[in-house]
């Protein structure tokens, strides 16, 4: 996590909710384009949920499987790096006396306190992405490039940044002058009232990113293609969700990664499917995410994911409250830090709960993962597509580690691993066998519906 990101917690925040799915994501040239069913996930008496499971994964030629494991072991190391040199900036920030002199200059520059906040967080924010830029740039777009899942050359990719920047000053400069405004007048509950507001531009920031922050960066429309909106739309209705519309994203723009997702809150929220799923998926495995992407609708995850991120912002700001306290009474004079109501307190803010957030890694991906899983179920028994589902969790292969060990998983995964994901679709298949063997028609009728004369369908 750097520093840009743990500063702006609004933003990673709404990330996490915004795309609580993102089913998926690439596909190299080495995948299969259409993935076949191996004949040992045929449907037959002898079918063996194991065998299927390893059929699928000896899919994924051993070349693929190697670069995804490198990228993704890759994005572990990156977690610590991102950590380190974030403290290495804000430690910079506090001990060269910048954060004191940015500041001073928001304080010549008008008297006015809130306008004081904004100003100090303009300069905050643009010094840190100049001195994080090295490891954004790296990890943003030489790293994409070099692993075949990046589009963009530097210029679109370099303005993406600018636009990103530009949000970060708006939504995390009202975050700020918000938090500043409870620390001046609520002295002793400044905290619990702190993780309020917080939450509260969580909330705002998932509500409108689909209207207002998602087309900035993408054109994003109504899908049209029959024969693909009908058997979702179909779906929908059959589970009881009231969508008219699924809407499409030209994420090629940026990247080669498959996926869908649910955002927004209320009336802003949506399922979009990315460009890369529509032309890429079999028609089987669209059907599998959007299932997936349904359950994270039914099961009411982005409201879940709100409620659980206030009880962990509240934590986070206690421990911010109990933290400030006693590293401003240490160093506080030495840094030209007043008080917590001083905006150069900033920098050890965010290197405060950069500490915590590092540790608290596994934890919110266990959160997340769980939910994906509870997501997973339902897209099986929504979709009726473990083929398709099976497909889907190879085609995220090419950037997610297929086979990690529990440990590893626990700790680094947020969406279950492709090796569990293809078990549990080949589960659910063995359990559900008759609908796919062709010699037994009427098995996926229930008795009840079966067109008898005279009886009522219900
Ligand atoms: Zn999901």
């Amino acid at each position: 996590m750097n520093l840009r990101h743990v500063l702006t917690s609004l933003l990673i925040l709404t990330v996490l909710f915004v795309s609580p799915s993102v089913f998926g994501q690439p596909v190299s040239d080495q995948t299969p384009a259409v993935i076949p069913v191996p004949s040992e996930a045929q449907a037959s008496p002898n079918f063996d949920a194991e065998k299927a499971t390893e059929a699928y994964l000896a899919l994924m030629p051993a070349s693929a499987r190697a670069r995804s494991d490198a990228y993704f072991e890759g994005g572990y190391w990156l977690i610590l790096w991102d950590f380190l040199y974030g403290v290495v900036v804000a430690l910079f920030l506090l001990n060269l006396g910048w954060s004191a002199k940015m500041r001073d200059l928001s304080e010549r520059i008008t008297r006015f306190k809130p306008l004081q906040a904004f100003i100090y967080w303009l300069q905050y924010l643009l010094v840190t992405s100049i001195m994080v830029f090295p490891l954004t740039v790296y990890e943003g777009y030489f790293r994409e490039h070099k692993y075949g899942l990046a589009t963009q050359t530097f210029g679109p990719w370099m303005g993406d940044q600018l636009k990103g920047l530009l949000v970060n000053f708006v939504l995390g400069g009202l975050l700020v002058m918000g938090l500043f405004g409870v620390v001046r007048r609520l002295r002793k509950t400044w905290w619990i009232w702190g993780a309020v507001v917080t939450t509260i531009g969580l909330i705002v920031t998932v509500l409108i990113a689909p209207i207002y922050i998602f087309p900035l960066f993408n054109t994003i429309k109504r899908l049209e293609n029959p024969r693909i909106v009908d058997p979702i739309l179909s779906m929908a209705r059959a589970n009881g969700i009231p969508a008219r519309d699924v809407f499409e994203i030209d994420a090629s723009r940026q990247t080669t990664r498959m996926s869908a997702n649910v955002s927004g809150f209320g009336k802003t929220m949506r399922i979009t499917l990315n460009d890369n799923l529509i032309r890429r998926g079999s028609l089987e495995e669209i059907q599998a995410v959007m299932g997936h992407e349904m359950g994270h609708y039914v099961l009411h995850h982005i409201y879940k994911g709100i409620t659980f991120y206030f009880i962990v912002i509240v934590f986070f700001f206690a421990y911010l409250h109990w933290s400030l306290d006693l590293t401003l009474a240490r160093w506080g004079g030495r840094w030209k830090i007043r008080d917590i109501a001083d905006p150069a307190v900033l920098p050890l803010a965010v290197l405060l709960v950069s500490v915590l957030a590092f540790a608290w890694t596994p934890i919110d991906n266990t959160f997340t993962r769980t939910q994906e899983h509870e997501a997973d179920m339902y897209g099986l028994n929504a979709s009726r597509q473990p083929d398709g589902f099976a497909q889907a969790a190879i085609h995220l292969g090419e950037y997610r580690k297929m086979s990690p060990g529990p440990v590893e998983e626990w700790i680094f995964f947020d969406h279950p691993s492709g090796r569990n994901r293809i078990s549990d679709a080949m589960r659910w298949k063995a359990e559900n066998l008759r609908l796919f063997m062709s010699d037994a028609p009427s098995a996926a009728v229930p008795v009840s519906a079966a067109p008898t004369g005279g009886a009522k369908p219900h």
